[in-house]
């Protein structure tokens, strides 16, 4: 149980304006990952070094790849056992066409209770939240039984290479819960879909397009492999159904590519397809079964193009080299996760939750995944995914956050540390 004196003391830490001013530095600085234009998440990291410095923690700036940095912030509580982990991104997607946006992406513009700009959603507002509830705690002078670590990480957006560079180094290895700050609109996010992407390549060979047979097609492959996949799909419908929160599997092939580089021609025939395949698993599916799928129908087309090659030469009498090749390689493998309602983390989150909202807050899932997926099937750590923001605003223009919210956020994040670490 903790206390009325206690919950209050802490509130009343967390302190908006602050809040709300650090979002809007993180927001100001462009933490697009592009070299080419000089733009990095290095200038965030520094920011919030900067910030925790001042909070008076300890912390540590990891360099994950040049240019590239993770911060860790420590903050060591009473000897319980537990520790948790309160992860946040400083990267952020482009912005895309930027005269596409009423406001400046980078601007932090406040309207009407809104915060806009590229990052206000996904994740900086979440990120900002999270390090408000440490402080807070620690301003309130509550001590909590057990540690808070402050993973502020690059690269979640792409290859997720700065929470594999957290784990590697090791910052994981005792900690037993994460909260996942991202925009989850007040939801309590316990499970999120896993992913696997490949990539086909079909090789045949090139030839005039008014002369195929001296070439060897690759488009029937392509056209047999997707439809391989749409039965995939369907079989896995079938087997595990609908999840509650995260909906039906999916094989959705996304990219296909014919020549698989350089330009197309109408009068050529390609010597090499590609084809790319977005993966999306709920739980009950098997990521190795589906893998093996996978290479499995790659070798069974392969050989009956190579079978139907033969019978149609064979017809026209024609002898010609029929070694078509498929191979198939794995471009991402994230597993989905669950952590069960029982679990003291979701528990501590619906606690939190509750007391900000008054309300029962909603069981969700997260479609697509989040740092915490490496966090969970490498290192067994439960978590939880939540934060404030509409979930479809992500990645859109015009991107916003509520700062109501925001704050509600700040305030929820303190208390599940709380609860959680009692
Ligand atoms: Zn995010």
């Amino acid at each position: 149980m903790i206390s009325d004196k206690i919950i209050t003391k802490v509130l009343s830490s967390i302190r908006p304006g602050e809040l709300i001013e650090l979002a809007s530095e993180l927001v100001r600085i462009n933490t697009v990952w592009d070299p080419a234009a000089g733009t990095s998440e290095q200038p965030a990291a520094d920011l919030v070094a900067e910030w925790a410095g001042k909070e008076g923690f300890s912390f540590q700036m990891d360099e994950v790849a040049p240019g590239r940095s993770n911060v860790i912030i420590r903050f060591p509580g009473g000897p319980g056992e537990k520790s948790l982990i309160f992860e946040g991104h400083t990267d952020v997607v482009t912005p895309g066409d930027v005269s596409a946006w009423i406001h400046d992406p980078f601007g932090a513009e406040i309207k009407e209770g809104r915060m806009y700009g590229r990052g206000t959603n996904d994740t900086k507002g979440n990120l900002a939240a999270m390090l408000m509830a440490m402080s807070a705690i620690k301003r309130s002078g509550v001590m909590p039984n057990g540690n808070i670590i402050g993973a502020v990480l690059c690269d979640e957006e792409d290859q997720m290479l700065g929470v594999l560079d957290f784990i590697k180094k090791g910052h994981a290895d005792r900690a037993t819960a994460a909260v996942i700050c991202e925009p989850q609109d007040g939801l309590v996010c316990n499970t999120q879909k896993g992913a696997i992407r490949a990539r086909f390549e079909i090789a045949g060979r090139m030839s005039h397009g008014a002369m195929p047979l001296s070439g060897l097609n690759t488009a029937p492959a392509v056209s047999a492999l997707i439809q391989g996949l749409m039965d995939l799909e369907k079989a896995a419908i079938e087997s595990v159904g609908r999840d509650e929160h995260l909906g039906w599997p999916s094989y959705t092939p996304t990219v296909v590519q014919s020549p698989c580089s350089g330009p197309a021609q109408l009068n050529v025939m390609p010597g090499k397809s590609c084809l790319l395949a977005d993966i999306r698993t709920i739980p009950g599916q098997s990521h190795e079964k589906i893998r093996s799928e996978l290479t499995h129908l790659a070798a069974e087309v392969e050989q009956k193009s190579i079978s139907d090659f033969e019978i149609f030469d064979r017809r026209i009498h024609i002898h010609r080299d029929r070694s078509l090749r498929i191979k198939v390689e794995f471009l991402t493998d994230r597993p989905c996760t669950l952590t069960a309602r029982e679990d003291p983390i979701v528990q501590s989150a619906v606690w939190a939750s509750r007391q900000i909202s008054g309300k029962v807050p909603e069981y969700a899932g997260v479609p697509g995944a989040t740092d915490g997926t490496f966090l969970w099937s490498m290192k067994n750590i439960p978590l939880v995914i939540m934060g404030a923001g509409d979930r479809e605003v992500p990645h859109q223009v015009d991107e916003w956050v509520d700062l109501d919210q925001l704050v509600n956020t700040a305030k929820i994040y303190a208390l599940t540390a709380l609860h959680y670490l009692q």
